[in-house]
């Protein structure tokens, strides 16, 4: 199996005033190709802080981060733009969408925020809010939606550039049990269908368990669950 995301004795410490907190301390996790790799642990631990690095979305205090082999911290910014753009998709626990946009609007925003023409996203919004079983709500704006939609929508925005992998933060973390299981499932079919990774960080032991791999942290340490 081909490496994606490779996190060598990764440390994360935040300050306090002058206290410091030992967020990380000594991680190491690889993301495999088409893999869906589970991260569990109590709240606080640091699990969407590993997340954020992974995704380069924040830089560790120290280790290492590489994308297909190549270490992060030595490539340009605009380099990691691109993977961040392309090759990576962000799902949250409360969607981030744009409440000004509609639905269609805010699954081209990666497309639009990058310079590119409006009708030349449309189709493959469309085809996205289809794939994501909102055909009928596509001009509807997110406050118009029910959090189970808006997560969808979010979901077909992460998917806008066929990223390797999605990052998904308690992408259910916000549902009840139906509709979050509803996402769960929608989450499995994309990366059946779309050969997409999945990293989904979650404190549903049920939902960790149905992953290909399931890591759980502990006091700074990753510990290996199944
Ligand atoms: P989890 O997602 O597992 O609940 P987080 O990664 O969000 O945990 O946070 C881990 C710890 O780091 C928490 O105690 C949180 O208060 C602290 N923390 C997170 N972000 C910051 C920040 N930007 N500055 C200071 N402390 C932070
Ligand atoms: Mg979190």
């Amino acid at each position: 199996m081909n490496n994606l995301i490779e996190c060598v004795d990764i440390f994360k410490t935040y300050h306090d005033g002058d206290r410091e907190l030992r967020i990380l301390t000594g991680i190491g996790l690889t993301v495999h190709e088409k893999e869906i790799l589970a991260i569990s642990g109590p709240s606080g631990v640091g699990k969407s802080t590993l997340l954020h690095i992974m995704g380069t979305l924040d830089k560790p205090t120290s280790g290492e981060v590489r994308f297909r082999g190549e270490l992060i911290e030595s490539m340009g910014r605009r380099a990691v733009g691109r993977i961040r753009n392309e090759d990576i998709g962000f799902v949250f626990q409360f969607y981030h969408l744009l409440a000004e946009f509609t639905a269609l609007e805010n699954v081209m925003m990666p497309a639009l925020c990058m310079g590119a023409r409006r009708s030349a996203c449309v189709e493959r919004a469309e085809q996205l809010m289809a794939q994501v079983g909102l055909a009928e709500r596509m001009r509807h704006k997110p406050g118009q939606l029910s959090g189970g939609e808006q997560q969808r929508v979010a979901i077909a925005r992460a998917l806008y550039n066929r990223p390797a992998v999605l990052l998904c933060d308690e992408p259910t973390g916000n549902l009840d049990e139906g509709t979050g299981s509803a996402i769960a499932d929608l989450l499995w079919e994309i990366h059946e269908e779309e050969e997409t990774a999945l990293v989904m960080v979650t404190h549903d032991e049920g939902l960790a368990a149905r992953a290909d791999r399931w890591i759980h942290l502990h006091e700074g340490k990753a510990e290996q669950r199944a």
